[in-house]
């Protein structure tokens, strides 16, 4: 299963994180997946019961996975478009094509929640792209 090797890697980076923090089980793990990733939610949500089997701290962790809509930056709009239908690398407003993909892509950790931990993004890199509100 494609989505069980996509997973491993996070159980692997957030059970180092929990242990680095000292924190013995982690209860969730949030999971920031944009639509052009290749990944599939469903699929990694069955896989999830299966990835975390052998990890102690991760066992009964819960997986929250946060969907990224695909999003260009288009230069004819200046702004960002989300293009979630045809996933065409044009502006669905004015018809710009833009190779410039701002989102979508996305597969990361957004967070991991240990029980009593005052800092429960440690494990998370900052996100600094994803700071523009999107309108629907
Ligand atoms: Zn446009």
């Amino acid at each position: 299963m494609h989505e069980l090797s996509l997973l491993a890697p996070v159980v692997a980076a957030v059970s180092r994180a929990a242990q680095a923090a000292d924190a013995p089980t982690v209860e969730a793990v949030g999971l920031r997946v944009g639509t052009l990733s290749g990944a599939d939610v469903e699929a990694l949500e069955g896989a999830w019961s299966i990835a975390v089997a052998d990890s102690p701290a991760l066992r009964h962790a819960r997986l929250d996975i946060q969907t990224v809509p695909a999003a260009i930056w288009c230069p004819g709009c200046q702004a960002e478009v989300e293009i979630d239908e045809f996933y065409a690398l044009r502006c669905p407003v004015c018809g710009t094509p833009s190779g410039n993909l701002v989102h979508g892509r996305e597969f990361e950790v957004a967070y991991a929640q240990v029980p009593d931990a005052p800092d429960p993004d440690a494990s998370a890199p900052p996100n600094t792209a994803c700071g523009t509100p999107t309108s629907t």
